[in-house]
Parts: structure tokens; sequence; C-alpha cells
């Protein structure tokens, strides 16, 4: 099932790629305490703050996209993970997309980053920083072997499992998404100290990145949370099914038409976008 939701989604992200949407429209951050809205694929953020652009521990990939915003707590999060890469002298850490200065939806790519507490992080840690053509066009690395079913050993490094590991045990990250092959290594290189892997979400694709989703912040009162992830590691059986075919015809085609937005975002769409 999961796998024809995604076909309809890439579908769906596809057709709408070139539409732009209202959200676009909105170039700076909503003034205002800082509040999350909705639900993580169909909601906004009010209050939110750009990530500074200028650090020793990280660096921004295409900044152009002006997608480096977030709750306060995603920058705070993002400066305290590669705070702890840099004392551990892992590498810079690449920032990918964020949210845009209002979140919102994306006219592609994203389905959700858009309360302002998703973040996407390149799964590889450069010893010395890339420049600003390396940023402006940068180069995913793809860690899963064609097949899906591995990582490509040559490229699979311990610091990339170190990365996630660190993202996981945050105390606000609730999920990380990585794709199945990716969360298998994870699962063979654990040793006895294994709840953080609970976090780690085999998904569709991410074989360059992870997703790192943060939990709603408590005063954001309109935030909508998700459910935890089921109990233990996640190693067996749910990660097995991954690398099995999908059964054919044993989904119902999921609805195209994407939700009514939360009132308070449409309000704000109302206010903001003319
Ligand atoms: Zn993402």
């Amino acid at each position: 099932m999961k796998k024809v939701c995604f076909a309809l989604l890439a579908l769906l992200a596809c057709s709408a790629a070139s539409a732009a949407t209202p959200w676009q429209k909105i170039t700076q951050p909503i003034p205002g305490a800082a509040q999350s809205i909705g639900t993580f694929s169909n909601g906004c953020i009010v209050g939110a703050q750009p990530l500074p652009i200028a650090s020793d521990h990280y660096q921004i990939m295409r900044t152009d996209q002006r997608r480096y915003f977030g709750h306060p707590e995603l920058v705070r999060f993002i400066e305290r993970l590669s705070n702890q890469v840099s004392e551990l002298q892992l590498g810079t850490v690449l920032v990918g997309d964020m949210g845009m200065p209002a979140g919102g939806r994306f006219n592609g790519g994203h389905a959700s980053h858009q309360t302002g507490l998703d973040v996407d992080i390149f799964l590889q840690l450069p010893k010395t920083r890339w420049s600003a053509a390396q940023l402006r066009r940068p180069q995913a690395l793809d860690l899963v072997s064609g097949d899906g079913k591995s990582v490509v050993q040559s490229l699979w490094k311990p610091e990339i499992g170190g990365l996630i590991k660190l993202a996981a045990l945050d105390d606000e990250v609730t999920r990380i998404f990585v794709n199945p092959a990716i969360k298998q290594q994870l699962c063979l290189d654990a040793g006895p100290d294994r709840d953080w892997l609970r976090k780690v979400r085999p998904w569709f694709q991410h074989r360059a990145h992870m997703h790192v989703r943060l939990r709603c912040p408590p005063d954001s009162l309109e935030c909508v949370e998700q459910d935890p992830p089921p109990p233990g590691d996640g190693c067996g059986e749910e990660l097995q099914s991954w690398f099995k075919p999908a059964a054919p015809g044993s989904s119902k085609p999921e609805k195209t038409t994407p939700p009514p937005l939360p009132p308070s975002c449409q309000a704000l769409l109302d206010k903001h976008v003319l």
C-alpha cells in the first residue's frame, strides 16, 4: 500500500511542480511568537527564524531557494547537532531544505516540511568545507545499491551512522526518515544500545539524506503531533517488509485533493497573500 501511495504522491508532486503555491509568495516570516500550526504535511508557521547562514559547524545548501526557515526549536536543534558533530570531529553538517518563511506547501518535492519542524540533512560529512559553487549545486551521494537491498559498502562510513544516532538521541526529535537499506545497515551496526533505532523510520528514497522531524513544541497549541513510532528497534519484520515486492492491486488509490488548510493557516494566507 505504501508503495502505491508513493507512486501517486510522486505523480502529484510532478504535476504540481510548475504551479506555484501561495506560500511561496510570502518572503519573510510572519511576525509573532513562534507557533507551528497544523500537521507536518498540511500546516504553516508564525514567527519562524532563519537558520544563520554563517557557521563554523554546518553549511546550508541552495540558499537561493530560501528554505532555511523553521521554528526556533529547529534552528536550535541544527546548531546543537552540528556542535556535537564538530566536537567529535566528524566533519561539516550539510543542511538541506527546512521550510519556507511561513511554512506551507511547496510547489513540489516535499509533502511535509510545512510547520517549520522538519529538516533534510545530507548523509555525508565533508572534512573540508564546500565551496559556494558546491553549495549552489550540491552533489548528493547515493548510499544505496542499485537493487535497493543494501548500502554501497565502499561509500558507507561509520560517521554517517554516528550522525544519524546523534540526531536520534536528541530529545526533541521524534522521527528520522532514511531509506530501508540505510536503516538495515544501522540495525546491523548497532550493539546492545538500540533504543534510538526506534525513531529511525524506513521510507522511500532518502538514499542520500535523512529527514529529521521534531516534536510539536508544547506552546504550539494548534500543532498536530503524530503518534509515536511503534515500540522496539524496528529492525525485524517491519523493516523486512520493505524488501518484498508489493502485491499488485492490494491497495485503494489515495485521494488526490489536498485537505483544507487549518483555519489559522487560511487566515494567515488571506491576510498576507493578495
Ligand atoms: Zn525531507
